[in-house]
């Protein structure tokens, strides 16, 4: 397509980071340093790596992380001590409890846990339904992070038709509460939707946030349609089958390089605001 704009989450992302680096300073000089504090339960490979590169993150940045580490074995009552304990440590200012964690725990209970001023990864009910009412301080990082780069490029949502697939609590759902806010018309889909290509073929803007690699064919689009790829899947690859989508979008988010990164800089965004908070109080 002709003026064709490959969104560029790793320079939306640099752009965010900078951003916060003389809000960061500025912090310190009044004597707070930001802190997250990552909870990971079990031993979780990826989930490791995904914890480790938030606390790199947060390191490039001056961001102390403090990481907690609790066994495989965990019950949900030693989960929520945890969680409870850093609720009320007033140096920690963001929680993030890597999902998923080991089948015997409770993940709602121990998410609901999390107190609503430290909830910068969105992941309380009370975040959502502040999100969806629209004056969340802390939605879900993945949707804030596809916004972000929506409104970096100056992509027009009032009005537009906005597919998302997938309705997951922490991208589908909230994602779509955040376009219906903007004023988008928004069709959310799942895996009982019922002829989705059609769907996804009446699309100004598509959301993938599916779990699937590849699976938003080319054939679906319509032409010059936005395509914003939330998916994560082993090997780097996204839900949206990149080669057959690109040539029939105006915009379009790569995997790697598109949502992921501005996603932990909206964690390391949300953490700075929250900081930010406890100095104004
Ligand atoms: P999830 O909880 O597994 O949800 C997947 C959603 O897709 C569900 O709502 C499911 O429908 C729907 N779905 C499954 N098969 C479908 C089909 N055939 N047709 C239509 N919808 C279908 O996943 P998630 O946590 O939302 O993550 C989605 C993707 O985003 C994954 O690739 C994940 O790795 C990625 N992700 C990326 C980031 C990032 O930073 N970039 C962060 C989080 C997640 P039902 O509700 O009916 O089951």
């Amino acid at each position: 397509m002709e003026n064709q704009i490959i969104l560029d989450g790793n320079l939306v992302s640099k752009n965010v980071k900078d951003s916060l680096i003389p809000r960061v300073e500025k912090l310190k000089e009044q004597g707070v340093t930001p802190c997250l504090a990552t909870i990971l339960v079990g031993d979780d490979p990826s989930s490791e790596t995904y914890v480790r590169m938030k606390g790199n993150a947060c390191a490039r940045l001056g961001i102390d992380s403090r990481r907690i580490h609790l066994s495989e074995e965990t019950t949900t009552e030693e989960l929520l001590k945890t969680i409870h304990d850093l609720n009320e440590d007033t140096a920690v200012h963001g929680i993030l409890l890597q999902h998923p964690v080991p089948s015997q725990i409770d993940e709602r209970a121990a998410f609901e846990a999390i107190h609503i001023d430290k909830d910068v990864d969105g992941v309380t009910s009370l975040g959502f339904g502040q999100t969806t009412f629209g004056f969340g301080r802390y939605p879900s990082c993945t949707p804030a992070a596809i916004l972000e780069i929506i409104d970096a490029y100056d992509l027009e949502v009032e009005g537009k038709h906005a597919v998302v697939i997938g309705r997951s609590p922490i991208l589908g759902k909230p994602v779509s509460m955040m376009l219906l806010n903007r004023n988008a018309t928004v069709t959310t889909c799942h895996s009982k939707t019922q002829n989705l290509p059609e769907i996804v073929r009446q699309a100004d803007i598509i959301v993938a946030a599916v779990g699937k690699p590849n699976f938003i064919q080319g054939d679906w689009l319509k032409e010059g349609a936005v395509v914003l790829d939330a998916g994560y899947n082993k090997g780097n690859i996204g839900d949206v089958d990149y080669e057959s989508c690109l040539p029939k979008s105006s915009a379009i988010t790569p995997v790697p390089g598109g949502v992921g990164p501005v996603t932990i800089s909206m964690l390391l965004k949300h953490t700075v605001d929250s900081a930010e908070e406890t100095v104004k109080k």
